[in-house]
C-alpha cells in the first residue's frame, strides 16, 4: 500500500478518469478513438509513465495492451512483479495520429492529470518509460542513456527512468539492460518492503520503560 495518511478510494481514482475520458482541452481529442487515462489498483506501490497510447491502447483504451505492453509485462514478470499490482499510465491521455511525438502543447494542456494520478496515488516509485515521460516527470536532469536505472529522489517521490519497452523490442542490447534495471527496481522495492516492515515492528514494540527487566 502506498504510505498516504488517507484512504484514496476507488470512486476518486474513477472520477479523475472520466475527467480524462471527457477531455476535449488539445486536438487530440479529434483524432482519438477514446483517451486512455490509466490501469490499475488505487493501492499500487509502483506507478509505470509512458509517452502516449498507439494504436492498440486507443482501441482498447487502456495502456500498454500492444507490443511494447507485452514486452513490458514480461519484464515486471522476470522479477516478481504482477503488472495487475502497478498502476500504469502515460505523459498524455490520447494517442497523437500515426503515432507521431506528442507536441509540447499537448504535453502541457494534458500535464496536470498525470499530477493528479501521482498526488492521488502518492506510489513508492514511479517508473519513467522512456524520454517523453522523463522530459515530463524530471525536466532538465539529464538524458535517459546516463540515467536509466538510477533511483533519484525528488522531494518525497522516487523515480526510476527506464528505456522505453518499444525501444528494447528489436534491440538485444538495449533488452538486457531493462532486463538489469528492472532487477535494481526490484531490489529498491524490498528495500522499502523491509524499512516498512522494520518500522511497523518497532512501532509495535513497547517503550523500553513499560519492558520488563530480567
Ligand atoms: N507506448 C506508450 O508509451 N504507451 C502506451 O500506452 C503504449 C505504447
Amino acid at each position: 500500500m502506498p504510505a498516504t495518511d488517507r484512504d484514496v478510494t476507488t470512486e476518486e481514482l474513477l472520477e479523475l478518469h472520466g475527467r480524462i475520458r471527457g477531455c476535449v482541452a488539445c486536438p487530440l481529442h479529434i483524432t482519438r478513438t477514446q483517451a486512455v487515462p490509466g490501469y490499475g489498483p488505487v493501492g499500487a506501490r509502483i506507478m509505470a509513465v509512458g509517452e502516449a497510447p498507439g494504436e492498440s491502447e486507443d482501441r482498447e483504451g487502456k495502456p500498454f495492451v500492444g507490443a511494447a505492453g507485452q514486452l513490458l509485462t514480461r519484464l515486471l514478470n522476470e522479477v516478481g512483479l504482477d503488472r495487475r499490482d502497478i498502476y500504469i499510465t502515460n505523459t498524455v491521455k490520447c494517442r497523437p495520429p500515426g503515432n507521431r511525438d506528442p507536441a509540447q502543447a499537448e504535453v502541457d494542456a494534458c500535464s496536470h492529470f498525470l499530477d493528479e494520478q501521482i498526488a492521488l496515488l502518492r506510489p513508492d516509485v514511479i517508473l519513467i518509460l522512456g524520454r517523453h515521460a522523463l522530459s515530463r516527470l524530471l525536466p532538465g536532469s539529464g538524458s535517459i542513456t546516463r540515467l536509466h536505472g538510477q533511483r533519484l529522489r525528488r522531494g518525497d517521490r522516487v523515480y526510476v527512468p527506464l528505456y522505453h519497452p518499444a525501444a528494447a523490442l528489436y534491440n538485444a542490447n538495449l533488452l538486457q539492460t531493462l532486463q538489469e534495471d528492472m532487477r535494481a527496481v526490484r531490489r529498491h522495492l524490498d528495500e522499502v518492503e523491509a524499512e516498512r516492515a522494520a518500522a511497523a515492528t518497532a512501532a509495535a514494540a513497547p517503550p523500553a520503560d513499560q519492558m520488563a527487566l530480567f
